[in-house]
C-alpha cells in the first residue's frame, strides 16, 4: 500500500521505539498495521538506551532480544562516587539482566522485523479529527492528503499531535539538561562490566560499558542559557561536556574530550507528564489511543521510558488481539476496539503512574532549589519506593 490511499485499518503515528515495537507486537499477533514516521530516516537520537530486566522481558516477547544481546555486554555491578566528600560506595544494579543498547541497533531490528510496506518514512501527520458522522479517525497528512483509519495509535513522542487532540500535553519541565554520547577505547576501557556514577555538586556523570571498546556516558546538570547555544553544533556540545566535567577525575575529562562527535546529543530540559495528569486522563477518544512518550513522558532518571514503551506495545497488541479477534483485517466492531483499548489503558495506567511518580520525585529532588522540597522528596521516595529497583521486576506478560 502507498500512503496515497485514503483508507487504512490500523495506523500507528510515529516510528520511534514505541511505534515500531507496537507494529511488531501486532504483526506477531497476525494483525497488520502501518507506521507513519515524519523523518526521512529512522531516528535514534541519544546514542544509547539502558534496558532493565522488564524491558528485556518485553524484547523477548517481541522475538528480538537474543540478537540484541549479542550487541551489548551485561552490566554486573555499580559504583557511586561523590567528589564532594570523596565517598565511594557500591550502587545496586539488581540481579537480573541490565544492558545498554545502541539506539540504532534497537530501532533497526524492530524496523527490519516488520513486513514490507509497514513503515512509511517522510510521512508527517499534521492533525487528527473524528468524523462527525461515523466517529472514525481522519488524519491530515502533510501535503494536504486525508487518511481515514479505523484505529489510530499515537506513538509520536513528547510533542504528540495525537495527544493534542485529547488535550493531553507534556507541559511540565525539569530545568535539567543532559548530554549523551559514546567514547571509543581502541585498547579497551577500564570499566569492565561496571556502571559508574560520579557526582560533584549538581553535576552527575554516568558511564556504562557497551562493549570492551565502547562506553556510553551521560552528563546531567542544571540547565544554563549556554545550553541553547551549544545544541546548535556537535563541537559546541563537546566543549560544553568538557566544561561540565571540570574538576572530575582525569579519566572522565579524557572521555569527554575524546568522544565520538556524531554520537553527541544535548537535551536542553526535560519535558514530562505530571503523575496527576496520568491519573486523571482517559487517553482514548473513540478508536484512537496513545502509547509511549505521547502518553507518559517521564524524564530519564530511572532510565525506564523506553522499556515502558516496549511494555505498552505488548499489552496493547495482546488486548487488541484478545478482545476483537481482528486477525489481519481489523474486522472488530468499533465497540470491541474501544473495549480493547480500555482494557489496555486499565492495565497500563497504574504501572506508568508508579513509574512517573518515582521519576517525578527523583526529578524534583534534583531540580528543586529549596532544601525543604528536596527533603520531602527524599522522605516520600523512602516511604513509597523503599524497594528502589522494584520497577525493574515488573513483567508485562506474554504477547
Ligand atoms: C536524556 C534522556 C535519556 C534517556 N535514557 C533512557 C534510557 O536509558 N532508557 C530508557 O528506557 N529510556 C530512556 N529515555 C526515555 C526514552 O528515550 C523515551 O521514553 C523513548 O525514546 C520514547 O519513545 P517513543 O517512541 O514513545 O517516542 P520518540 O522516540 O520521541 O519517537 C516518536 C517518533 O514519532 C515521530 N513523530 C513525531 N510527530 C510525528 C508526526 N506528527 N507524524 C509522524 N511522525 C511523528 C518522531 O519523528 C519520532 O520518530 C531517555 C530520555 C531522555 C530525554
Amino acid at each position: 500500500m502507498e500512503i496515497g490511499d485514503t483508507k487504512e485499518n490500523i495506523v500507528i503515528v510515529g516510528g520511534g521505539i514505541c511505534g515500531l515495537a507496537t507494529a511488531l507486537a501486532l504483526h506477531r499477533k497476525g494483525i497488520r498495521s502501518v507506521v507513519l514516521e515524519r523523518s526521512n530516516t529512522l531516528r535514534a537520537t541519544g546514542a544509547a538506551i539502558i534496558v532493565h530486566p522488564n524491558g528485556w522481558r518485553a524484547l523477548d516477547q517481541l522475538g528480538v532480544a537474543s540478537h540484541l544481546r549479542e550487541t551489548a555486554i551485561p552490566i554486573l555491578s555499580g559504583q557511586f562516587h561523590s567528589l564532594n566528600n570523596d565517598e565511594l560506595k557500591e550502587m545496586p544494579v539488581g540481579k537480573e539482566e541490565l544492558r545498554c543498547l545502541r539506539r540504532t541497533d534497537l530501532v533497526d531490528i524492530l524496523a527490519n522485523s516488520l513486513p514490507r510496506n509497514t513503515l512509511h518514512l517522510g510521512c508527517e501527520v499534521l492533525s487528527i479529527k473524528l468524523d462527525p458522522i461515523t466517529s472514525s479517525p481522519v488524519l491530515q497528512l502533510q501535503g494536504g492528503r486525508l487518511l481515514n483509519a479505523k484505529i489510530v495509535i499515537g506513538c509520536d513522542g513528547v510533542n504528540s499531535a495525537i495527544s493534542n487532540m485529547m488535550g493531553v500535553k507534556a507541559e511540565k519541565i525539569f530545568t535539567i539538561s543532559v548530554i549523551r554520547g559514546f567514547t571509543s577505547y581502541p585498547n579497551g576501557h577500564e570499566l569492565g562490566s561496571q556502571f559508574r556514577l560520579t557526582k560533584k555538586n549538581d553535576t552527575q556523570v554516568g558511564q556504562l560499558p557497551m562493549t570492551k571498546n565502547l562506553v556510553y556516558w551521560f552528563i546531567t546538570r542544571k540547565y544554563t542559557c549556554q545550553d541553547s547555544m551549544a545544541s546548535k553544533s556537535q563541537k559546541l556540545i563537546r566543549n560544553l561536556a568538557v566544561d561540565s566535567v571540570e574538576g572530575f577525575p582525569t579519566g572522565i575529562i579524557e572521555m569527554a574530550k575524546n568522544c565520538e562527535l556524531d554520537s553527541l546529543h544535548l537535551t536542553e530540559y526535560l519535558r514530562y507528564h505530571a503523575p496527576w495528569d496520568i491519573l486523571r486522563r482517559r487517553f482514548r477518544e473513540g478508536t484512537v489511543t496513545l502509547a509511549g512518550d505521547a502518553m507518559h513522558a517521564m524524564g530519564p532518571f530511572l532510565a525506564q521510558g523506553g522499556s515502558a514503551c516496549l511494555e505498552d506495545a505488548i499489552v496493547l497488541a495482546r488486548c487488541l488481539a484478545r478482545t476483537t479477534q481482528i486477525h489481519r483485517n481489523a474486522r472488530g466492531t468499533k465497540m470491541q476496539v474501544e473495549e480493547a483499548f480500555d482494557e489496555y489503558l486499565k492495565e497500563r495506567k497504574m504501572r506508568v503512574l508508579r513509574l512517573s511518580l518515582q521519576m517525578y520525585l527523583i526529578g524534583k529532588m534534583l531540580d528543586a532549589s529549596s532544601q525543604f522540597v528536596k527533603f520531602i522528596c527524599i522522605i516520600l521516595l523512602a516511604v513509597l519506593f523503599s524497594d528502589s529497583h522494584g520497577h525493574t521486576r515488573y513483567d508485562c506478560g506474554s504477547l
